[in-house]
């Protein structure tokens, strides 16, 4: 058997002349696979499974799991399955609802916040619509005098205690939503000495200009709020089992104890009731009333519950152990008809798409791994205990993996995220995809992209950007070393404001929000399909893995320069305490030689020789991994990826030499500047280290 499935593969490449870089042996299987995928069946799957909520933990989401399952079987997987854990969640109680009070001087309530959005038309009958709140929130009746800390991020804090003198012990901020993952606004906000922290959606930022508000257009409504997850995992997953799947045998920390639980009460409202509570604070200032005070009243509480990952398979015919993951979350805050369920749609309309291949008898090279997680709107939980139940052998096989969370966030062109060695798969692929943008028919939606997000002007191509987090693929990438990127369409950044987009995490994210709005022909939304699915296809089914080891070596030398120049900034430190990035930059030139070298050799690849692919293969794959420090960066041990890793001020945002750049942070007002440049020294160290090795990988074998 094993003999007979090696000599189909070996006449496959005699038939086929193989290329340069990497073969193009499975070119018109990769364009059948991508003709396969239609926008209307998108179209039907986005609706079907927008209908109802699907909160994590609920009923409701189980049932769509088993649906999914149900339909990944039935277009042709190999294998399906759910996957259980037992995870913290955190639900208001629907008897005792959070609200906002104003107090007058007797400490009666003379002004409540509303207990729920309007819900949109069509809807009103749906039960279960979970009320805006803050996942995690701590409970409790603080009142104090309210503080605005504008986006509450590291700047507006500095900038209120050092420039301004104002003090947030004791008070209760009001930070905007907006710039920055949430819970980084609440971290920020319990450093300071706050007692609570209100978040609100101000129309700057959660309006488009001339847009209507739903249903009459996609701007968000005055009594529209953001629901939201608070916590500071920093990577861990479930808060009371850090480093280990939350199965049933599982030892859970005390609940107070979990990792990343906020101290304070935390609650979201919209601007319809942000203008009582901000005009309080002007009130304040001109006629200084003192009993103007506010009371937040929370009772959300904490709950180990049961979350179900669905896992789909197609066994490699070649590599069955070497696995290809395409995951994306499936619960929702309610009828999530962006937030996961383009994405959703999306990676349903790949399933199918691979299963009609499968069906005409082909099987990718390597094992392709479908995923749809559960509770990543409550700190990528699902996603993450997999990731630590698989850990052992995700990390011996795992090959890539590309997320599909949101498929859609603007109507402008793409965005994609993703490792360096995976810019040039992803040029390639999106040559192959036409645009779906109206008047542009002819034209590849490589070009469309290029012609609306050019790189810089010493790069001449479309915008890539590095992995952040505040999605699935964290523990995979930044844990694990494993090759991750992700791709959706979005808005022209540099003209609209607004954070991720208006409706965001609200009621309002419904079917025809889409369908009315964000892409009517549905061609977008089959855009995204075909990158990803194009990505998953390529590394799946290629001989030779289309990974890019000299793009990597490019991107470290930019990094490089940069966190060098930020160094810069402080020439007599770097004098006096003698610190150098010589050995960064020679271990940096020493990847790209090697990279170089390493390419060049693949042109002499005896490609029939099935152990001597299996090599470079393995090369390739290891590459990401060689990035991963197993000590971690300080204080992050779940983040031990040493070239990205999420900002400390920002979650959503990939920091590159994250150590490094940790350590010089504010540098100039830490208390003991010896001690603080000799991290600098300690972390350039580590990086220096950390590159070498990952040349390493590359250099020939023996
Ligand atoms: N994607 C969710 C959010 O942005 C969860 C992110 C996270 O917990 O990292 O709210
Ligand atoms: N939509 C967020 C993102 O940027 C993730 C989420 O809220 O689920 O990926
Ligand atoms: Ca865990
Ligand atoms: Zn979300
Ligand atoms: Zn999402």
């Amino acid at each position: 058997m094993a003999f007979l499935f090696l000599t189909g593969f070996l006449v496959g490449w005699f038939a086929r002349p193989s290329g340069v870089q990497h073969d193009h042996a499975n070119d018109s299987k990769l364009l059948d696979f991508l003709n396969e995928i239609q926008a209307d069946n998108i179209r039907q799957y986005l609706r079907k499974f927008t209908q109802l909520p699907h909160l994590a933990g609920t009923e409701q989401n189980l049932k769509l799991a088993k649906e999914i399952a149900n339909e990944w079987e039935k277009f042709g997987l190999d294998s399906v399955e759910l996957v259980s854990y037992d995870v913290l969640l955190s639900y208001p109680k629907p008897e005792q609802p959070n609200y906002i009070s104003i107090l007058n001087q007797f400490g009666n309530e003379i002004f409540n916040t509303s207990l729920t959005e309007p819900v949109p038309e069509g809807y009103e009958g749906v039960s279960d619509i979970v009320p805006p709140y803050n996942a995690f929130s701590a409970k409790g009746q603080p009142e104090g005098e309210l503080v605005y800390v504008n986006y509450g991020r590291t700047e507006d804090f500095f900038q209120l205690e050092r420039d301004m003198g104002i003090n947030c012990s004791g008070k209760i901020v009001i930070a905007r939503y907006g710039k920055i993952f949430r819970g980084n606004k609440v971290k920020n906000a319990i450093l300071a000495g706050a007692k609570g922290i209100i978040l609100f959606s101000d129309p700057a930022d959660y309006c488009a200009p001339g847009v209507d508000v739903y249903p009459s257009g996609w701007n968000l409504p005055g009594r529209g709020a953001q629901r939201g997850n608070v916590l500071n995992l920093n990577g861990a997953g479930d808060p009371l089992t850090p480093g280990y799947p939350a199965k049933e045998y599982t030892y859970r920390a005390e609940q107070d104890e979990g990792v990343g639980l906020p101290k304070i009460p935390v609650h979201p409202i919209g601007y319809s009731d942000a203008v009582h509570l901000l005009t309080l604070m002007c009130k304040r200032t001109s006629i200084s009333a003192p009993h103007r005070i506010v009371r937040m009243n929370i009772y959300t509480s904490n709950q180990v519950t049961r979350i179900y990952n669905v896992i789909g398979r197609i066994r490699g015919a070649v590599e069955p152990d070497r696995y290809v993951i395409l995951g994306g979350h499936r619960d929702a805050w309610v009828f999530g008809g962006i937030d996961p369920t383009s994405g959703v749609a999306v990676v349903h309309e790949i399933a199918r798409s691979v299963g009609t291949l499968v069906k005409k008898g082909w099987k990718p090279r390597r094992t392709l791994v479908f995923a749809s997680w559960d509770a990543e709107e409550f700190g990528l939980l699902g996603s993450t205990e997999w990731a630590e139940e698989n850990a052992k052998i995700l990390q011996e096989r795992a090959v890539a993996y590309i997320n599909a969370d949101s498929s859609i966030e603007g109507m402008y062109t793409l965005r994609v995220d993703c490792t360096p060695s995976l810019h040039t798969l992803v040029y390639d692929i999106t040559k192959k995809i036409s645009s779906p943008e109206p008047g542009e028919e002819t034209m590849t939606l490589y070009d469309s992209w290029h012609k609306r997000d050019n790189w810089t002007n010493e790069r001449n191509a479309p915008r890539i950007s590095k992995l952040g987090s505040g999605s699935d693929f964290e523990a995979y990438f930044i844990r694990l070393g494993i090759a991750a990127g992700r791709a959706r369409y979005t808005k022209n950044t540099k003209t609209e404001r607004y954070s991720s987009y208006p409706v965001y995490h609200s009621v309002y994210e419904t079917f025809e929000l889409v369908e009315r709005f964000y892409d009517p022909s549905f061609r977008r939304l089959q855009a995204v399909a075909r990158v990803r699915a194009g990505l998953i296809f390529q590394l799946s089914d290629s001989q030779l893995l289309p990974l890019d080891c000299v793009e990597y070596g490019a991107a470290l030398h930019k990094y490089t320069l940069n966190i060098e120049a930020i160094a810069n900034r402080h020439p007599d430190a770097i004098s006096r305490y003698n610190v150098s990035f010589d050995s960064l930059l020679n271990a940096v030139k020493n990847f790209t030689s090697a990279a170089q070298a390493f390419h060049q050799r693949l042109n002499e690849l005896d490609r029939y020789n099935p152990l001597e692919m299996r090599m470079v293969n393995d090369q390739l794959m290891h590459l990401e991994r060689a990035f991963i420090d197993p000590l971690g960066l300080p204080g992050r041990p779940f983040y031990r990826h040493i070239i990205f890793a999420p900002s400390i001020h920002n979650k959503y945002a990939g920091e590159s030499f994250p150590g490094i750049y940790d350590a010089l942070f504010d540098i100039e007002n830490a208390p003991e500047q010896d001690k603080a440049w000799d991290e600098v020294r300690r972390q350039i160290s580590i990086a220096t280290f950390t590159v070498q090795a990952a040349a390493m990988v590359l250099m020939p074998l023996a």
